[in-house]
């Protein structure tokens, strides 16, 4: 069932509380480098603003661990924000406290405020399994919930990159503001329609493309896929580890020598289903970890001294072919280490490829993270379906996980 949006309620003189995601990147000079993740909410920021709410806005930065810390303060973000807006955006200095509930009092309808990092108190990210086995700790996080939730009328959800937490601010608020409406803004109703829709009805052949560095990672989002893609394309260093499981060496690769059973299983399960996983039929090599290092290309044993970098070229040409005329794709994780050149190459291809079956009718799908970096700098974002901005989020998505602060929020009426 659809979630409410904003568009949904009625601000009009409201004080409403926007979970956002402005964790973005910093310089040393605490100068913001991309504010790709503050752009991407103001649709909804406007939207309440100029329907008359009193709007606070609220996100962590970093990880302060539950201290103050000025170099992730969200100051630089209200100023960013202020120009984005042309209009003034009054910072909080703290996310509760009475200097912050006077402020909040004192904002008026079409008024916007950012409260400071909502990560400067420990409260914020107490899990909620540790809540529940100790008393102290669940009344501390209610305590700070219910303070956040007390500035408001009206909670709204607008940070995807944050979805599959259970952060104070995520869940804790939403649920002590039961009876007050409490909905979704529009870049999460982007990402649920994209990547629902892409997973309950896709169009095929459906391809998933996972690389990273860890199969541990990815076992629950292989064993989500299995039935519901066509084909999926093994790049990165999890596939190591199944060369590995089939009786390759793979010399000093990045391995995980505790999940070759899952690794066989996983193959086994694969070919039980009818779905075709596809491993590299090459490799690059290289014996230093570093940019620039000497580098062969292997077809099949990695030799001693020797370690897996990146897809090889003929890897790069069948995974090509494999995505040429498919409908539906989904992409997570760097198919080598793509930070150090040039053993980027086999991510460049790969997005190249995306791109191309995008243009050729096919919906496409990055999971945030290094893949959407990688698309990035290729300058290829805009020929790409859907880049999720929510790197974690998005792979539980695809592992079939519910994401329990989405789903106490409203639903849309039904009729
Ligand atoms: P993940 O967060 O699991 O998507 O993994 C991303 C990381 O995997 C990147 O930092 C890549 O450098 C790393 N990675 C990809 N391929 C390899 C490889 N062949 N060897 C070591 N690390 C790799």
């Amino acid at each position: 069932m659809a979630k409410k949006t904003v568009a949904d309620i009625d601000v009009q003189g409201k004080k409403v509380l926007m979970r956002c995601d402005f964790n973005v990147p910093l310089d040393d000079d605490c100068n913001i480098t991309s504010d790709d993740r503050i752009v991407k909410v103001l649709p909804t920021i406007k939207n309440i603003l100029e329907a008359g709410g009193a709007l606070i806005l609220m996100s962590h930065l970093g990880r302060p661990k539950g201290r103050r810390n000025e170099k992730m303060s969200l100051a630089p973000v209200a100023k960013r924000l202020s120009e984005l807006l042309g209009r003034q955006v009054v910072f909080a200095d703290d996310c509760i406290g009475s200097e912050t509930k006077a402020k909040a009092r004192a904002l008026k309808s079409g008024g916007c405020m950012l409260l400071e990092n909502l990560r400067f108190h420990k409260e914020e990210t107490i899990k909620d399994k540790a809540a529940k086995e100790d008393m102290q700790l669940r009344q501390a996080k209610d305590n700070f919930a219910k303070q956040l939730a007390d500035l408001a009328d009206i909670y709204v959800d607008d940070a995807f990159g944050t979805a599959h937490r259970d952060n104070a601010s995520m869940y804790t608020v939403p649920t002590v503001m039961e009876g007050k409406p409490r909905v979704i803004g529009f870049l999460v109703e982007k990402e649920l329609k994209f990547l629902g829709k892409t997973l309950s009805k896709p169009d095929r052949p459906f391809v998933a493309i996972l690389g990273g560095a860890k199969v541990s990672d990815k076992i629950g989002v292989i064993e989500n896929l299995l039935d519901k893609v066509d084909r999926i394309l093994i790049g990165g260093a999890m596939a190591y580890t199944f060369f590995k499981a089939e009786g390759r060496t793979v010399g000093k690769s990045l391995c995980e020598d505790d999940f070759l059973d899952k690794a066989t299983e996983l193959l086994e399960q694969a070919k039980d289903i009818g779905c075709e996983m596809t491993l590299p039929v090459d490799t690059v090599i290289a014996r230093e970890f570093k940019a620039g290092a000497d580098k062969k290309v292997v077809s099949g044993d990695i030799e001693a001294d020797w370690q897996g970098m990146d897809i090889g070229p003929q890897t790069r040409k069948l995974f090509a072919e494999k995505l040429a005329g498919t409908k539906t794709v989904v992409w997570n994780g760097p198919m080598g280490v793509f930070e150090l050149p040039p053993f980027d190459e086999g991510t460049k291809a790969v997005a190249l490829a995306v791109a191309e079956a995008t243009d050729k009718g096919a919906r496409s799908i990055i999971g945030g993270g290094d893949s959407a970096s990688a698309v990035e700098k290729l300058g290829l974002e805009d020929k790409i379906s859907h880049i999720s901005t929510g790197g974690g989020a998005s792979l539980e998505f695809l592992e079939g996980k519910k994401f329990k602060c989405l789903e106490i929020l409203d639903e849309k009426d039904t009729d």
